[in-house]
């Protein structure tokens, strides 16, 4: 048996998981955040109030906790909808801390940990919130722990349990209570063991559809995701404008070339194909609609694409050059 750095994932949970965080000790996030009850700014639409995590310590056990309330900058109000679902009072957002110095201690708490959330909402909020102030992230997208559980216990994927509801599923009855960042993360734990016990029973072939799984799953996470308005009332002249038509890698921020040109999807969606020098294919999805002023808003999607996603893309972009250029609907194609 090899040996193990402290806190790696021990042997009697990790198996299988191992395998999946290669070898890479475990850290739980959980997050909770506000929103704007009245008015969202686009660049921040959820604002972190509060981070919770947990590390899985050398016997499989909970280790080292963490939880802490960030004090909003945004969003200084709590949402009462938010309040009743986390519990969280505004007296405690206004004692919480700044952002960047709770997720500074953080990176120090999960160092070269791999990050196990339940579900997939969690990741890119956080981006966003770290892009807001600036910071770095160090962390590949987390391993949706409700993922894994749906496609082990419910033979669904897609199946979005809650998390208390998978805790009663195996008969897991805990003291934990419910709803705060770091309580969660600890029921996840709770339910790690069960996940990686059935991990060890799935066959070859099973256990690589799941790894498929996961891969697009750290695709969407990685993708880049904004809205922003633009000074023009037609769709023509928007697409026409640089700064809404390039294209930069999700992953790296650098500039791709373009395989296919930006080309009219059909119901003002709009498709490309760039490669990154680092990330490969890559895949924009562009999107126009009208602000009530009359202006076109734009948003745009920017992610890393497997060889099935390029082949259905440039399959559509034949398609599109086969109808006549005077029946086109709007008319993007930019030289490449
Ligand atoms: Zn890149």
């Amino acid at each position: 048996m090899r040996e193990r750095p402290e806190g790696f994932i021990p042997a009697e949970i990790g198996i299988m998981l191992e395998r999946l965080t290669e070898g890479a000790p475990v850290v739980i996030l959980d997050l909770e955040w506000n929103q704007g009850s009245f008015y969202t700014n686009p660049r921040i639409p959820h604002e972190i109030i509060e981070i919770g995590a947990c590390r899985i310590d050398a016997e499989g056990q909970i280790g080292e906790k963490f939880s802490r309330t960030v004090k909003p900058q945004i969003y200084r109000q709590i949402d009462r909808h938010i309040q009743k679902v986390t519990g969280i009072t505004q007296e405690e957002l206004d004692r919480g801390e700044h952002f960047s110095e709770v997720w500074k201690d953080f990176i120090r708490f999960a160092e070269n940990a791999r990050l196990v959330t339940w579900g997939r909402d969690d990741f890119p909020v956080l981006r966003r919130n770290v892009e807001f102030v600036q910071a770095r992230m160090p962390f590949e997208p987390p391993i949706d722990a409700q993922l894994l559980f749906g496609s082990l216990f419910l033979n669904s994927s897609t199946h979005q349990m809650n998390l208390h509801s998978a805790l009663e599923e195996m008969k897991i009855t805990s003291e934990i209570p419910a709803h705060r960042a770091v309580y969660d993360a600890e029921a996840t734990a709770l339910l790690l063991p069960r996940i990686d016990e059935k991990l060890r029973q799935l066959n070859e072939a099973d256990l690589g559809s799941l790894k498929a799984i996961l891969d697009r799953e750290k695709r969407i996470a990685l993708a880049k995701v904004m809205t922003f308005p633009t000074s023009y009332t037609s769709f023509a002249e928007a697409i026409m404008d640089r700064r809404v038509t390039h294209f930069r890698c999700p992953v790296c921020g650098s500039r791709a070339n373009f395989a296919v040109p930006w080309f009219d999807a059909g119901k003002e969606k709009f498709e490309a194909v760039a490669r990154c020098h680092s990330h490969g294919y890559l895949q924009g999805n562009m999107h126009l609609k009208k602000s009530a002023k009359g202006k076109v808003v734009i948003s745009q999607r920017f992610s890393q694409a497997n060889e099935e996603q390029v082949k259905t893309i440039k399959n559509k972009y034949r398609a599109f050059k086969m109808i006549p250029e005077n029946k086109r609907h709007h008319r993007l194609e930019m030289r490449i």
